[in-house]
């Protein structure tokens, strides 16, 4: 049987001491097939560096997404924030343009004074000028990804993100699992929950899981407080949630292409552990 699941370190691998542009060659030889270029603290990458992680990329199979700027708010009352919010999405698809990303991975923003509808209707406003600019730019091979975020203070739970990629082209959502579990305060407890979650996806944006498109997934398990996501965990750490292997089975079941990014504080390690749990259900 065909294996659906791609895993791979979010950012560099530990155990990596290279140069960025030849990270691929080092995940390719531990066995994964996946990689996030992390731009989180801004997008510094230059042109002819991007270009070579692409080709080492494409050489090495590996599927390569990348996680914009944690400074966007798409969603911010300040126009000069709205502004920088757009430029930094800008740089992010040039640069993943370059790369052969096929994911911009980013956080919509934070609801500050709004409620929550008002909220997802600025960022629907900030995104029309986003396409603009980049229709601009010349940018045409990008589909970002907006991500369900794990503090209660943030836009982007599970609906808003259906929403807001129904609403565009070039969207298609990020699936973080464990900031679904922190926002819900512990609400994944087992496959129910998870089919729960695939099926609202769906409905929503059918599309998905029929070999047309591919689901970018996050999992680590998770600490959170009331105001949701707290600490990351190694997968080991079994006492923090949300589960593993009914995930795996979920997707399994639904035969649905899927990255899985680990972000634990194991990055590769746990990769490699979420893929021989993985490859264990086909025995
Ligand atoms: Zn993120």
């Amino acid at each position: 049987m065909k294996t659906k699941i791609k895993f791979g370190p979010a950012g560099n691998p530990i155990g990596f001491n290279g140069q960025t542009v030849n990270v691929c060659d080092y995940i390719h030889n531990i066995g994964l097939e996946a990689y996030e270029y992390q731009a989180t603290y801004g997008v510094r990458i230059q042109k002819q560096s991007a270009l070579k992680l692409g080709e080492n990329a494409l050489k090495n199979k590996i599927r390569v997404s990348i996680h914009a700027p944690y400074y966007v708010n798409l969603s911010a009352q300040k126009d000069d924030v709205l502004e920088r919010s757009v430029q930094r999405l800008v740089q992010s698809a040039r640069v993943a343009e370059w790369m052969g990303a096929y994911r911009i991975v980013f956080h919509p923003g934070f609801y500050t004074k709004y409620t929550p509808a008002q909220a997802l209707d600025r960022c629907k406003r900030a995104i029309t000028m986003l396409m603009e600019d980049l229709d601009s730019f010349g940018v045409k091979n990008f589909t970002f990804a907006p991500e369900t975020t794990g503090k209660r203070s943030q836009l982007g739970s599970l609906d808003e993100i259906i929403e807001i990629c129904q609403s565009f082209d070039h969207f298609a959502p990020t699936i973080d699992f464990a900031h679904i579990h922190a926002r819900g305060r512990g609400c994944i407890k087992g496959a129910d929950d998870y089919h729960q979650i695939l099926d609202k996806l769906e409905d929503g944006l059918g599309e998905i899981g029929h070999g047309k498109e591919i689901l970018h997934c996050y999992f680590t398990r998770i600490e959170y407080s009331d105001a949701g996501e707290r600490k990351h965990h190694v997968l080991m750490e079994k006492e923090y949630g949300p589960p593993l292997e009914p995930l795996l089975e979920a997707l399994l079941d639904c035969g649905w292409d899927t990255t899985i990014i680990c972000e634990t504080p194991f990055l590769e390690k746990d990769a490699l552990l979420m893929q021989q749990k993985y490859q264990n259900l086909f025995r």
